[in-house]
């Protein structure tokens, strides 16, 4: 049985780094690209394999890796993995570079500027239809056609899934009050961070556009661990910033 030992450190993606750390025993063997750490086998895990198998199509037009295609030779076919490559901090050696290869089919479904190029410069015919109507008309003439198309393939998306974990936001800032109680507490001035409310997302009015909303509209937006959410802001060094955590309650799944 043929089998490519990797370990988590020589993959390039964060994604696949964090699926190996949370789902994969390591193997007993050491990885063939650092030599060093322990690995995983690549053949022994399918979802890892379509990991890779989708970084390839995402980076490599069909004719780089995929040597026939509709029963052509393609001549451009060579082990990708064997230089510099997107996937590994490294690379494998041809033996291992081809039998990879070999477990990664043509993608069957895609558009035929797929042989050409990778899916990154591929613009699928919708996008390029939604492009040339943009070009004439505003979006809201358009968006209820564009939504009912991509609500028949919202089931055939990829989406990375929420983890039930806490989730934070940070805002620059924080509340003072003056206390007037008693003895040594009088007109004491106390600082808290920014709470409730202050801490949700902007009223509309107020929002700015960003990644997944358009400007006027009010989005959440969350980072995973506190020093995300706090980077995310760009404080000035010594500013103060105020941080919420937030728990899932509910998911749904929709478009934007
Ligand atoms: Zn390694």
């Amino acid at each position: 049985m043929k089998k490519i030992i990797v370990c988590k450190e020589c993959f390039v993606s964060d994604h696949i780094k964090l699926y190996i750390e949370h789902n994969v025993e390591d193997s007993t063997e050491k990885c063939v690209i650092c030599r060093k750490n322990n690995g995983v086998d690549v053949f022994k895990n399918d979802r890892l394999l379509k990991m890779i198998e989708y970084l390839v199509y995402y980076n490599y037009a069909m004719l780089d890796y995929s040597k026939n295609i509709g029963g052509a030779i393609s001549n451009r076919f060579r082990n990708i993995f064997g230089e510099a490559n997107p996937i590994f901090n490294g690379i494998l050696n041809d033996n291992r570079g081809f039998e990879l290869l070999e477990r990664i089919e043509a993608n069957q479904i895609s558009d035929v500027d797929h042989w050409m190029l990778p899916f990154k410069e591929v613009k699928s015919p919708i996008l390029k239809r939604m492009e040339k109507d943009l070009s004439k008309r505003n979006y809201y003439e358009i968006i209820k056609v564009y939504i009912e198309i991509f609500e028949k393939h919202l089931n055939k998306f990829i989406l990375n899934e929420i983890p039930d974990e806490t989730l934070f936001r940070a805002r620059i800032g924080f509340n003072t009050k003056i206390v007037n109680a008693e003895g040594d507490l009088k007109n004491i001035k106390i600082s808290f961070p920014f709470i409730n409310d202050e801490l949700e997302a902007p009223p509309p009015m107020k929002s700015s556009c960003g990644r997944f909303n358009r400007l006027g509209c009010s989005f959440l937006y969350l980072a995973s661990d506190i020093e995300t959410a706090i980077a995310e802001i760009k404080p000035d060094p010594g500013q103060i910033c105020s941080v919420a955590s937030f728990k899932i309650v509910e998911k749904k799944s929709s478009l934007i």
